[in-house]
């Protein structure tokens, strides 16, 4: 875990979000440029070709808007040892392409998501060095033309390559470098748990880093946002590691030199421990179909709230932001309010206006 390192995060970071990467946009020479940069740092690592000799998956698929996509994925293994687990995977992912030039801008795409590939890669090193340890198989994936519609993903589970029901667990990570707002600096939100009880206690016993909260949420209160949704559709247990959206998201301003790079490191090395756990459990971990979540949520989503209404200062803040945050307080201490489908509702809404209110915030650096 030593081996996670603040300055390596930052240089993949600042390699794959350089102006040179004209916003890896996929099917375009710079995204191919930043596939092939992570396919050699797999191979630098001592990762093996995940794809019959290969690193690279090509694949063509549809977008999101019914268009046709190419990219290609990037996958590196590392074996396990037991000699029962280690046909199981526990796939660890994030995506590399971003969405290139914005009327003439480049949207550099460095927390979404080059901080998440420089995570991979750091996990990467950190379990070959001890890699006689491991009871599971790593495979590690950078997947393609996820901001098309998780195109990449979606053609990876489809591909065969890795059938479902050998995959034990997938970590997804998008956006790992920042904070939606000062006062959640610490934050990092890990969503998708709620699906499997082995997981959501594994969190728990990997959290313990000084200074950073790890705050559990319902996938439900996003829907599908990222790589991890084509595995979710297949009961795919999963834990979606993201600081979430930010003032910059998806603009030109998303830059290596805003992101909070010791955060990352701590990032990284929580997700060393839950990995670890998750790798060398006896069983596989069983997918829950309809978790009850709403009651954590809510607790969840009240302490926000009132962090909100402390820090107003932060933002732009208007009346209306008070009137919603206090009648949304009420809510979540409603008792009556405690129906799992009405509270998630509450959750949702509460969490869409924290999103927009992420843009307006004062201090835009
Ligand atoms: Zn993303």
């Amino acid at each position: 875990m030593e081996t996670i390192d603040k300055r390596d995060l930052e240089q993949i970071v600042r390699k794959l979000a350089s102006n040179e990467m004209a916003g890896r946009d996929n099917d375009t020479f710079e995204c191919e440029e930043a596939a092939k940069f992570v396919a050699e740092s797999f191979k630098k690592i001592g990762l093996e070709p995940a794809f019959t000799g290969s690193y690279f998956q090509r694949f063509s698929g549809r977008g999101f808007k019914g268009d046709a996509i190419i990219g290609s994925n990037v996958g590196g293994l590392i074996n396990g040892n037991d000699e029962k687990l280690k046909s199981e995977y526990i796939v660890i992912a994030a995506h590399h392409d971003h969405l290139g030039k914005y009327y003439g801008k480049v949207m550099n795409g460095a927390d979404d998501n080059a901080s998440g590939v420089s995570g991979i890669i750091e996990l990467a090193e950190a379990f070959y060095s001890i890699k006689s340890l491991l009871k599971r198989s790593l495979l590690f994936v950078s997947f393609d033309a996820e901001e098309d519609g998780m195109v990449g993903s979606h053609e990876f589970i489809k591909s065969g390559a890795y059938k479902t029901k050998n995959i034990s667990t997938m970590i997804c990570f998008d956006l790992i470098g920042g904070s939606m707002f000062k006062c959640v600096k610490d934050y990092v939100f890990a969503l998708g748990a709620e699906h499997s009880d082995v997981l959501e206690s594994l969190i728990d016993k990997s959290a313990s880093i000084q200074g950073l909260n790890v705050t559990k949420i319902g996938i439900y209160s996003i829907g599908s946002r990222s790589d991890y949704s084509p595995f979710k559709d297949r009961k795919v247990p999963f834990v979606f590691i993201s600081t979430s959206t930010p003032w910059y998201y998806h603009t030109e301003h998303d830059d290596p030199e805003r992101l909070d790079y010791v955060k990352m490191e701590k990032i990284a090395r929580f997700a060393f421990k839950l990995i670890f756990a998750a790798q060398s459990l006896e069983q596989k971990p069983l997918y829950i179909n309809n978790p009850k979540v709403s009651v954590r949520d809510s607790a969840q989503l009240l302490k926000l709230c009132e962090k909100l209404l402390e820090n107003k200062e932060e933002f732009e803040w208007t009346d209306e932001d008070t009137v919603f945050i206090k009648k949304q307080i009420e809510k979540f201490s409603n008792d009556e309010n405690q129906n799992d489908f009405k509270m998630k509702q509450i959750v949702q809404e509460t969490l869409i206006h924290m999103v927009l209110l992420a843009l307006r915030v004062k201090d835009k650096k």
